[in-house]
């Protein structure tokens, strides 16, 4: 089979290499779509161990299996489900096991992949393909962070909301808070052309030069900057919520602005196996919006020219088709 290396540099290779084998307790996956994410540009730059690609769907292809044949989204948290973090339900935070599908194992950039059957996402026949990979993180980190928020300020007691960072997670977080029946959500990027589709999303564009507060902040682009922002005008009383991610130290200077006001600093991450069903309710719901995310699909033939593009904003949401002809549909 094929499967994509990134050896750094901003390079993607593609090598013919054996079909993976299934070891006790794991299934092969055949792979349909991975959606590309701006987290791999880590992996893309600096290369990376295993094959990347951790927003997976496909089909289970195991023949004596009880789920071959089933449609599944792959977790990328491979968890043990018996230790106490498991037990009480933060599937994605598992305290035995410290493995992520397409980080620490190989991943979705590949015809086939074999995952533990721990990480088989079901995903019901009335579901899209190319709409299925969007139930990991663009639904599914989204609205667990909106969920987790929700309990703590709900539509009647959020003032101000703020979206920062219109990429994937940030769109997705702004289509979760309007389908929880949260009313004007206001979106900051320094990208315009990110900022161009916020309205078709039921976004309003932030006017920069408004210095009013904020009760409710989704920082999805995992800027140092944006995070410091948010400290300073989330309102007292009021929740940052940490979607976004990024690996350099970041220092929170103890300043009156951070000092002297109550509020919640909140990290979300990822989301437990137990909220897929209402993810799944979710994208129904909202699958017109949904769609409009996808505005690319690639093949091997040509993943590393558009991931280049993809790197540079250039598209939203990606997909990878493992079969996909060098032919692609820009734009779909
Ligand atoms: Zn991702
Ligand atoms: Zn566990």
């Amino acid at each position: 089979m094929q499967h994509a290396v990134f050896p750094g540099g901003e390079r993607i290779e593609f090598r013919q290499g054996p079909i993976p084998r299934a070891a006790d307790g794991e299934v092969l996956v055949r792979v349909s779509y991975t959606a590309l994410c701006g987290s791999d540009n880590r992996l893309w730059r600096g290369g990376a161990t295993y094959t990347p690609g951790h927003e997976i769907f496909g089909t289970v292809d195991q023949p004596g299996h009880a789920r071959h044949g089933e449609r599944v989204c792959i977790y990328i948290v491979v968890h043990c489900g018996r230790c106490s973090t498991c037990r009480s339900g933060l599937t994605q935070s598992c305290s035995e096991i410290s493995e992520l599908i397409g980080w620490n194992r190989d991943g979705g950039f590949a015809d086939f992949v074999a995952v533990p059957e721990c990480c088989l996402l079901a995903v019901p026949d009335e579901i899209d393909d190319r709409l299925a990979p969007l139930l990991l993180d663009t639904i599914g980190t989204s609205a667990h962070a909106v969920r987790r928020v929700a309990a703590l300020l709900p539509p009647s007691a959020a003032g101000r909301v703020l979206v920062t960072g219109a990429g994937p997670v940030g769109l997705g977080t702004l289509i979760a808070l309007k389908d929880a029946g949260y009313g004007r959500i206001e979106v900051n990027d320094p990208s315009s052309e990110r900022m161009a589709v916020v309205p078709s999303f039921g976004g309003v564009t932030l006017d920069r030069n408004d210095a009013e507060r904020f009760s409710l902040i989704f920082e999805c682009s995992g800027a140092h900057a944006a995070r410091n922002a948010a400290i300073r005008t989330v309102s007292p009383g009021g929740a940052i919520v940490l979607v976004g991610e990024n690996s350099s130290p970041w220092t929170i200077e103890e300043d009156p602005t951070f000092r002297r006001k109550d509020f919640y600093l909140i990290r979300s991450f990822y989301f437990p196996t137990a909220e897929h069903g209402e993810n799944i309710r979710l994208l129904q719901r909202q699958k017109g919006c949904l769609e409009t995310l996808i505005d690319l699909e690639t093949g091997p033939a040509n993943l590393a020219s558009h991931y280049s593009e993809f790197a540079a904003a250039r598209y939203l949401k990606p997909l990878f088709n493992p079969r996909g002809r060098p032919d692609v549909v820009d734009n779909l």
